[in-house]
């Protein structure tokens, strides 16, 4: 469990954990009324569907962050690399410099970029995603639902890493049982250019039309799958929401600062979680 995880960061950080104790509690009364519209709306699209695709990381999957880059300075924090975030941030930078002929890079040839006192922390990467991803609890409760329909359940995802360890975190989380997968880094296409719906659509043989896609990213999501005919769903990050919700959790982290504060994020990401998955039982 991520709590465990994170244990000895929230024991120093006590002051955070007293204030994530009491964000645990507060939600505004209609927040019920507002999760049961969202997944009635879903449960139509998903209805008029043949098939239900699913973006990976904010939407089915959670890391415990503000940003996603938070994940660099966090492991630079634990292992005591000094340097790492930002060589290693620099390191993508530089393959898709690199490269600019290609939609996306992959988690390999970043790592062959990176300077060489950082390559041993590749597998180190690998570990701690697998480690700090988690399930989102709505995302599943969508999913269920889609699999009781026996609709078709697709995973699109843009991303760098290997499809080996997005497979390995969708088993972890239960999200096992679907039947395609597509990767940017391994299929060289991209949502956020389109070419992976594109490349979708003719794989599985299916009008764009009876697919439904769920994400959370406003232009690779929502705007390029509607374009191509695709129904789509934009759905809002976790740590949005509850800050939304949560005049107090907006106030306590800055996002706009590069790195967020880890602990805080951590923190509020985890109340985030928790938030939502008590509003569901409600
Ligand atoms: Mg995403």
């Amino acid at each position: 469990m991520a709590v465990f995880f994170f244990a000895p960061l929230i024991r120093v950080k006590g002051w955070e954990y007293l204030i994530a104790c009491r964000l645990f509690e507060s939600h505004p009364p209609d927040l019920k009324g507002y999760i049961t519209m969202f997944f009635e709306k879903i449960k139509k699209h998903i209805d008029n569907a043949s098939a239900v695709s699913f973006d990976v990381f904010d939407t089915l999957l959670l890391r415990p962050y503000a940003k996603p880059i938070d994940v660099f300075y966090h492991i630079e924090n634990q292992t005591g690399e000094f340097g790492f975030a930002t060589e290693r941030i620099a390191a993508e930078m530089r393959t898709r410099e690199k490269n600019p002929g290609r939609e996306d890079i992959n988690f390999d040839e970043i790592y062959d970029e990176i300077d060489d006192k950082f390559k041993h922390l590749k597998q180190t990467e690998i570990d701690w995603e697998l480690q700090v991803l988690n399930q989102n609890p709505e995302m599943k409760r969508v999913w269920d639902y889609a699999k009781s329909k026996n609709k078709k359940i697709i995973i699109a995802s843009d991303m760098y890493l290997p499809v080996n360890v997005i497979k390995k975190a969708l088993i972890k989380n239960e999200f096992a049982d679907y039947d395609y997968l597509y990767v940017s880094g391994e299929l060289a296409k991209t949502k956020h250019f389109g070419t992976m719906y594109e490349h979708i659509i003719s794989d599985i043989n299916l009008k764009s039309s009876k697919i439904l896609h769920i994400g959370d990213n406003y232009h690779s999501d929502y705007k390029r799958a509607k374009k191509l005919g695709i129904k789509a769903v934009h759905y809002e990050q976790i740590l949005q929401q509850f800050q939304k919700h949560n005049p107090r959790a907006k106030k306590l982290l800055d996002t706009s600062r590069i790195p967020s504060d880890i602990g805080t994020g951590i923190i509020l990401s985890v109340s985030a979680w928790r938030w939502k998955k008590n509003v569901w039982e409600l």
